[in-house]
This record gives C-alpha cells, structure tokens and sequence, in this order.
C-alpha cells in the first residue's frame, strides 16, 4: 500500500496554526492530525488526548528514553513530542498525516523524513502577531514576551520550509496550504 504523505506545519506561536489546521481539516476531511504530548498545563477548555497528552516531565522524560517521539524539543520552557507509533501506523495505512509543531521539531522531522512536506505559517506583520497573541488571551504577559521574542529566531529560519504561507485572510492561507497538500499528492479533485 502507498505511505500517507506527512505534513509539517509550523510557524511562531500565536500565527493560528491551530485555527488553520481546524479549518483544513473541513476541506480535508481525511487528514489525520497527530496529537503531541506535552508537559504544558492545559489552558482553559483543554481536553487530555485532544488537543495534547498531557504529563508530568517524569513522564515525558520516561517516554523520551524509550524511543516514543518522532521528534521533541523544550520549547517556551515546555516540552512537546510527537508520538511515533500512531503516525507511522496511520502513514503505513496510507493516510495522511499533518503534525504541528516547533521549527526545531520541524528540521528534526525533514532529516528523518526527507518525503515529507514543511510549511511555514508566517503572520502579515509583526504588530499583527503581537495582537493575535494578546488578543487569544491564554497566556501571561511574561509568557507572550517570551513567544514573540521566540518568534523573530523562527522567522528567521522560514527559509527551510518547503514552503511559506501567510495567514493573513483565513479562508485565502487554508486554501494555499490545500492547495499545496493536493499538488503533492497530484489529486485530481483539486
Ligand atoms: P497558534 O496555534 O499558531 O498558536 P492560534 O490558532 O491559537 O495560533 O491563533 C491565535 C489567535 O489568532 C486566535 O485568537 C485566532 O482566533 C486568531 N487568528 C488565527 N488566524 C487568524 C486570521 N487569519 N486572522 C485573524 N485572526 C486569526
Ligand atoms: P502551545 O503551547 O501554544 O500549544 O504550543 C507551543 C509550541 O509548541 C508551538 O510552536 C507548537 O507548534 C509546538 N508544538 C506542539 N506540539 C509539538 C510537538 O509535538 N513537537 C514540537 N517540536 N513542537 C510542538
């Protein structure tokens, strides 16, 4: 059977890529979106194996030392991992998958994985980032200064993706980024 195609999306935080992978998934309705395992607390709202698996860092570190990320890395003073099992299971069923994650998972993955796709999601300015992640409110002032200062050093290294999109209009990036996911994949239907 053919591999799915494993997508990367990533992009500093506050970007939307959350919001854009939501969207793409009622485009793409087959995607597959992997859920990360984190040592974050859960913000308001947040649901235990849906938005991420959340663990102490015994936890994770127990899960890092026997080989279950794809990738991880401490990020905004976290760490966030990938599980393997899930994602390879579901590319060797040939589904697609998309994972999203920090620029330096990101390089991890297109080391490993050379076939897979990388897409950066850049914001129209700076002020627009700034807003976006005061205005989503989940984190402290300390926190959304420490993610915008973050922000500048990923930026920086947009240029290793495969491709740049940026959110400006919602509808108009989503539409890109399936765009780009059919043309890979020589859909017909797009
Ligand atoms: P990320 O997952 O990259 O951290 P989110 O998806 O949480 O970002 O989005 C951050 C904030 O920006 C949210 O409040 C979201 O509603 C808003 N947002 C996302 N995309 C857009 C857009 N294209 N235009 C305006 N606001 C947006
Ligand atoms: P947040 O705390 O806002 O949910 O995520 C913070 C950052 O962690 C974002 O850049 C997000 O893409 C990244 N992230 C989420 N899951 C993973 C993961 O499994 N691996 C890596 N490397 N980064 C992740």
């Amino acid at each position: 059977m053919k591999q799915g195609l494993l997508i990367v999306l990533s992009g500093p935080s506050g970007v939307g890529k959350g919001t854009m992978y939501s969207r793409l998934l009622t485009v793409m309705p087959d995607l597959t979106v992997s859920v990360s395992a984190t040592t974050r607390k859960p913000r308001a709202g947040e649901k235990d194996g849906v938005q991420y698996y959340f663990m102490s860092e015994k936890q994770f570190a127990e899960k890092r030392a026997r080989g279950e990320f794809l990738e991880w890395a401490e990020t905004v003073g976290n760490y966030y991992g990938t599980p393997k099992a899930p994602v390879l299971a579901t590319l060797g069923s040939g589904r697609d998958v998309l994972l999203e994650i920090d620029v330096k998972g990101a390089r991890q993955i297109k080391a490993a994985y050379p076939d897979c796709v990388t897409i950066f999601i850049l914001p129209p300015s700076d002020t627009e980032l700034e807003h976006r992640l005061k205005g989503r409110g989940t984190e402290s002032d300390s926190q959304v200064r420490a993610r915008l200062e973050l922000a500048k050093s990923e930026i920086a290294q947009s240029g290793y993706f495969d491709y740049r999109v940026v959110n400006d209009d919602l509808e108009r990036a989503v539409g890109e980024v399936a765009d780009i996911i059919c043309k890979i994949k020589g859909d017909k239907k797009c």
